[in-house]
């Protein structure tokens, strides 16, 4: 379609008054500029990938997946988010807009906002529509994103020459890096439907190649019995299959294999049993796929960029946990959806072509339950009862707690309006709260809003608070708990959220034109990613960036 723009344009021009001759200069610029970039820009984000899978995992990978990545690119093997909290939203934001919360406002996968006193979803926007799909799961766009992603720079960079396309299983994954100039992005709406969809922010209608792929129902062919791809026996870097830090699917007395998907469909919200099964990753990756081939990405000099995201691997190990069987055999099966990945690239875009990072958006604890077990600190703070004991404390010192208009993430807000008809300031309301829970079992500091706004923390689990503490979005009093500890959530299972190793260090790996081999511990920030992308595309940083460059790999 591009290319046969390109000779329309360079035909009418023949026959030229002025203004085409200025498209024909800008359309020339463009590819003069662009003939060293590369044709196509993957970015391929794995969600919840801890750093250690790729070495826990790594005997157990074939030599095309992940192993080509590491040994014929280049391994930031010391790679953290600078910020705390580590979901999913602010990571995948952070990737791609190459800054923190503090100035992409993403603080986190949901967040109380204190104008409507509401809480609201990350990419929630009520004002477009469902396309795709009759639910209303693509009510979203990336409104709340404040500033530009390396996605949309290159969409501005090329004079929306330059094709972007965002998928993902899980909506926020797929709409936060495609940013708010894409030509689309695509995620799958489970439950009874079964369809990729998108909304109206992006498109009007879905093109004729998704329409027939849902339409296909080929998606059934993905609702397979889930068992070990190898020898269980074979899967020596896990903990016994059948454990006590696993929560079964609904309907099941133990999470051991196989699980008959088909079966357990109706228990566990229909195709929505797809996201928490490698068959997740799968379809994800066909859909790519089908996305290069139908929107011709990378087909000419003008680079394009896809925006893959595999969130399998984070409700797989939100179920079954850091050590699990089932993570194990979920990370042998995304070797293979990798190596298929390159493969199809090489094919279709052509090897020495393409530029590919891939990376994770946070990493998780191991089970704290296990982890106590085995008699190291780690356990829960129960929530409700924190909350609780947060209302009292205010209670008893100033008599009422509807000064306190919400508790979540980790984050005390304040009422304003309560506070000044109560005469009392911020300040000393939050600093007294801070000086008690303090004191509380597992939790390990807290600090106010007021002590973020007005000092700077250089490094340290504070200076990752500061980053990821949005002035006008975030709380009033800010609790970190001690490490392996966790606060509404489990005894099952794994998560993450907080500023300690485990949720921040993740892989970073670049691949393919441009990209020397090699490795570096040297460490690296998360923000560096869009800023090291957009050096190697030589065009404008995201417009909030924060990050460097890797000087190893651009120089
Ligand atoms: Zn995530
Ligand atoms: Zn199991
Ligand atoms: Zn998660």
């Amino acid at each position: 379609m591009r290319k046969l723009l390109l000779t329309l344009i360079l035909f009418t021009s023949f026959f030229s008054c002025k203004t085409t001759e200025n498209t024909t200069i800008k359309t020339t610029n463009i590819a003069e500029n662009t003939s060293t970039r590369p044709k196509l820009v993957v970015g391929i984000v794995v969600d919840q990938m801890r750093y250690d899978y790729l070495t826990r995992f790594y005997s157990k990978f074939g030599k095309d997946g992940f192993k080509r990545l590491v040994s014929g690119g280049f391994s930031c093997k010391n790679t953290h988010f600078n910020y705390v909290p580590t979901y999913t939203a602010p990571g995948h934001t952070s990737i791609y807009t190459g800054t923190t919360p503090a100035t992409h406002g993403i603080i986190g996968n949901n967040w109380f906002d204190k104008e409507s006193k509401k809480y609201i979803y990350c990419t929630d926007d009520a004002s477009v529509k469902t396309v795709g799909s009759t639910s209303s799961a693509g009510l979203m766009s990336p409104k709340n994103e404040l500033t530009t992603t390396m996605t949309d720079q290159l969409r501005l960079d090329t004079n929306f020459q330059g094709k972007v396309i965002g998928v993902s299983i899980k909506d926020r994954a797929s709409i936060l890096p495609a940013g708010h100039l894409a030509n689309a992005a695509y995620w799958f709406d489970g439950n009874d439907q079964g369809r990729f969809i998108s909304s109206t922010f992006y498109i009007d209608a879905l093109p004729k190649w998704v329409q027939e792929f849902n339409d296909s129902r080929k998606v059934d062919e993905y609702m397979q019995t889930w068992n070990t791809l190898y020898d269980i026996n074979t899967y020596t870097e896990s903990i016994a299959d059948d454990n006590n830090y696993e929560k079964p699917f609904e309907g099941l007395d133990k999470a051991t294999f196989p699980y008959d998907l088909k079966k357990l469909a109706a228990k566990n919200q229909g195709y929505s049993i797809l996201k928490a099964t490698p068959f997740g990753n799968t379809i994800v990756k066909d859909f790519a796929k089908l996305a290069i081939q139908n929107e011709g990405l990378g087909q000419d000099v003008i680079t394009d960029f896809i925006a893959i995201s595999f969130s399998s691997t984070d409700y797989i190990g939100h179920r079954f946990g850091v050590d699990s069987k089932e993570v194990e055999d979920t990370y042998i099966r995304l070797d293979k959806e990798i190596a298929d990945l390159l493969n199809y690239l090489d094919s279709q875009v052509g090897k020495g072509n393409y530029t590919v990072f891939l990376t994770a958006d946070h990493g998780a604890v191991r089970v704290p339950s296990y982890l106590a077990d085995l008699k190291t600190h780690a356990g829960y703070v129960n929530q409700k009862k924190l909350k609780k004991k947060i209302r009292k404390a205010i209670r008893k010192k100033y008599g009422s707690d509807s000064l306190i208009a919400n508790i979540s993430n980790y984050q005390v807000f304040f009422d304003k309006k309560a506070l000044k008809k109560a005469d009392l300031s911020l300040k000393k309301v939050s600093n007294y709260l801070k000086s008690k829970i303090e004191n509380w079992d597992n939790v390990q500091q807290c600090i106010t809003g007021e002590t973020l706004k007005n000092n700077s923390f250089p490094n340290g689990i504070l200076h990752k608070i500061q980053m990821g503490y949005h002035p006008k979005r975030s709380g009033d009093v800010v609790i970190i708990l001690d490490p392996a500890y966790i606060s509404g959530y489990g005894p099952q299972g794994s998560t993450h959220g907080s500023g300690f190793t485990y949720d921040t260090h993740v892989p970073l790996v670049f691949y393919g034109k441009h990209i020397p081999q090699g490795k570096t511990f040297r460490p690296i920030v998360i923000p560096d990613i869009a800023a090291t992308i957009s050096a190697l595309l030589d065009m404008q940083m995201p417009n909030g960036c924060t990050g460097n460059p890797i000087l190893e790999i651009v120089e």
